[in-house]
C-alpha cells in the first residue's frame, strides 16, 4: 500500500469515527429524555384534576341536598302529623316547606347536571389514561431501542479506533503529521483522491506532469492549487 492509499484510508476511518461520534451524541441527547411524554402526561394529570373536583363538588353538593330533603320532611311531618294545630304555626309551616321544595328543586336539577358532567369527565379520564399508557410504552420501547443503538455504535466507534491506530502506526511519522495539519486546516479533507484528471478536492484540472507523479506513487504529490495530498486510485 502505497503512503498516500494509505493516509486516504486513514481519512475514510476518520470521517466514519466523525459520522458515529456525531450519531453517538444525538442518541446520547434522546436517551432518558422524557418531553415526548410532557403532554400525554400533563393531559392526565389535569384529566385526574377535573374528574376529583367533580366528583367532590357532586358528593358536597349531594349532601347539601340530602340536608334540605331531611329538613322538607320533618317540616312536612309537623304539617301533616296533626301535632301542631295552631293556624299561623300551621301556615309558617306550610310556606316553609313550600320553600324547601322549591330549593330542593333547584339543588336536584343542579345535581343532575354534575352527574352528567361528572360521567363525560369519567370517560375523559379514561382516555387520557389510556392515551398516556399507550405513549408510555411506546416510550419505554423507543429508549430501549436507543439505548441498544447507543451500545452497538459504541461498539463500531470501539472497532473503528482499533483500526484507526493500526492504520495510523503502519504510517510514517513526518506523513502522519503532515496530513493531522491538513486535516485540521482543510475542513477535515487532507487527501483528494484524483478523478478523470481533476482534483476532487478543489475540482482543478491537475498538470499532466503532476498527474504521473501522482499516479506512480513514489512520494506525496500535494495538489497545487487547494494543497491536499493527492491519491490515484
Ligand atoms: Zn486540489
Amino acid at each position: 500500500m502505497t503512503t498516500a492509499r494509505q493516509l486516504f484510508h486513514l481519512q475514510e476511518l476518520d470521517s466514519e469515527i466523525a459520522r458515529v461520534g456525531s450519531e453517538v451524541s444525538s442518541v446520547e441527547s434522546l436517551i432518558g429524555d422524557r418531553t415526548p411524554l410532557a403532554e400525554p402526561e400533563s393531559a392526565l394529570k389535569s384529566a385526574q384534576e377535573r374528574y376529583h373536583k367533580l366528583h367532590a363538588d357532586h358528593a358536597e353538593k349531594e349532601l347539601q341536598a340530602g340536608t334540605i330533603r331531611t329538613k322538607l320532611e320533618e317540616e312536612r311531618g309537623k304539617l301533616y302529623g296533626g301535632t301542631v294545630t295552631n293556624v299561623r304555626e300551621l301556615e309558617a309551616l306550610e310556606q316553609e316547606s313550600t320553600l324547601l321544595a322549591a330549593d330542593l328543586q333547584r339543588r336536584e336539577e343542579a345535581l343532575l347536571q354534575m352527574m352528567e358532567e361528572l360521567e363525560e369527565s369519567t370517560s375523559a379520564l379514561a382516555e387520557a389514561e389510556r392515551r398516556h399508557s399507550i405513549e408510555a410504552a411506546q416510550w419505554k420501547s423507543d429508549q430501549e431501542e436507543l439505548t441498544n443503538r447507543w451500545q452497538k455504535l459504541g461498539e463500531g466507534l470501539e472497532e473503528l479506533g482499533t483500526k484507526r491506530k493500526e492504520t495510523a502506526q503502519a504510517l510514517p511519522a513526518g506523513e502522519l503529521k503532515r496530513y493531522e495539519a491538513l486535516r485540521t486546516s482543510k475542513g477535515g479533507v487532507a487527501v483528494a483522491r484524483v478523478e478523470r484528471g481533476l482534483c476532487r478536492g478543489c475540482l482543478m484540472t491537475l498538470p499532466t506532469h503532476q498527474m504521473q507523479k501522482a499516479r506512480m506513487a513514489r512520494e506525496l504529490v500535494t495538489c497545487n492549487s487547494c494543497g491536499r495530498l493527492l491519491f490515484v486510485s
